[in-house]
């Protein structure tokens, strides 16, 4: 690929030029969405939900099979007072996570109902086609400068600064 600032030929995606030092992203891979809260509060549900519930199962199951015999060890109680603990702290954070999802999702609708407030772009535009980019700067650096037996010309002339 060719370097968008400075035009040099033969660069390494994912890497810095080796004229100018710029970053070169690599363009031709697919942009990463990135993950939105409600993703985050729907995993962060779905978990907590399989952990009462796996919690709880355990817990009965212990009890009834386990406990209560003459010979119970105490360590069957204990873990089966874990799973409880455990389940009631999950329940205290699924709560938590409910509470907080309708809090978020208020104050979503508030920042959109606001008159004044910034619109994000992503409703208004579509997405950038990274694919077939070709930033100005190259084509005019390395396209104008071509000499008659396709060599570029020893002093490359920065015209397309001026020319604005
Ligand atoms: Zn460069």
């Amino acid at each position: 690929m060719f370097c968008p600032k400075c035009g040099q030929p033969d660069q390494t995606p994912e890497s810095y030029c080796r004229q100018c030092g710029i970053f070169l992203p690599d363009l031709s891979k697919p942009v990463k969405s990135p993950t939105t809260p409600e993703v985050h509060f729907k995993a962060n549900i779905v978990l907590t939900v399989m952990t009462i519930v796996t919690c709880i199962t355990l817990a009965i199951l212990l009890w009834s099979m386990l406990a209560l015999g003459p010979d119970t060890h105490p360590l069957i109680y204990v873990t089966a007072g874990l799973m409880m603990a455990m389940s009631i702290w999950h329940v205290q954070t699924l709560w938590r996570t409910l509470l907080l999802r309708k809090h978020f999702k208020r104050t979503t609708i508030k920042r959109e109902l606001e008159p004044g407030a910034a619109q994000s772009t992503d409703k208004l535009l579509d997405p950038a086609d990274l694919e077939n980019i070709v930033p100005a700067s190259v084509t005019e650096r390395t396209t104008r400068h071509l000499t008659a037996d396709g060599r570029r010309s020893a002093e490359p002339e920065h015209q397309a600064d001026r020319a604005v």
